[in-house]
């Protein structure tokens, strides 16, 4: 499933606040209430959105020692290999990367425990070698990077010519109902030009700013 523009709207609302209310998130998207509960339902269901947790600030919070690990791994085995490590409690991230290459993040007891972890956990399988391990001493940013919104719209058409709209920020305008997304600069103004007047009475009905 992927994201449309509604979707989307929710989202940001989201990556804004996670913990705003459903009347919260209708509010600052000018969704009703039920429209943002059932997209909400929908994209918890298709896995879409996973799970809300905090983001904690990583030096404030005794976890022991956390280490990065780069490994090698045969490409017949690498599918295997991920899903097995994943499950590890220990493991925290791993990564698929270029070079027939996987990358780990772990969280260890103590430093003593990085080489226990390899020896016992990862080269015990086969088609495995490890390229480096590091302790990580000093955490200096943790958390995911915002996703633009914009970026999450697929299959966007523009308004006024119904072509699809191939730019991760397309040329958009907003009135306090609708938003509408435009391919190009000349799309909208051609748009603006054969539908100003009425957006600027539905503007004026509104009592709100046309942003361009
Ligand atoms: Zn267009």
């Amino acid at each position: 499933m992927k994201p449309d523009e509604i979707d989307a709207r929710i989202l940001g609302a989201l990556i804004d606040d996670g913990r705003a209310s459903l009347r919260q998130i209708a509010k600052r998207t000018s969704l009703t209430t039920p429209t943002v509960s059932a997209r909400f339902d929908r994209m918890k269901k298709s896995g879409m959105i996973r799970k809300f947790v905090p983001v904690l600030s990583p030096d404030s919070v005794g976890r022991g020692v956390f280490a990065v690990i780069s490994l090698k791994v045969n490409s017949s085995s690498a599918e295997k290999l991920g899903s097995d490590l994943s499950k590890l409690p220990e493991v925290e991230n791993v990564y698929v990367t270029t070079g027939q290459g996987m990358t780990l993040k772990v969280a260890l007891s103590d430093v003593a425990g990085l080489q226990k972890f390899l020896s016992r956990r990862v080269l015990a399988r086969p088609g495995v070698s490890v390229a480096s391990s590091q302790i990580i001493t000093k955490v200096v940013k943790e958390e995911p990077a915002p996703l633009s919104p914009s970026a999450l719209i697929m299959n966007l058409k523009c308004d006024f010519c119904h072509e699809e709209v191939a730019r991760a920020r397309p040329y958009t305008l907003t009135t306090r109902s609708s938003r509408y997304y435009f391919c190009c600069k000349t799309c909208r103004n051609a748009y603006l030009e054969k539908f100003g007047p009425r957006l600027a009475r539905i503007k004026h009905g509104e009592k709100t700013a046309l942003r361009m």
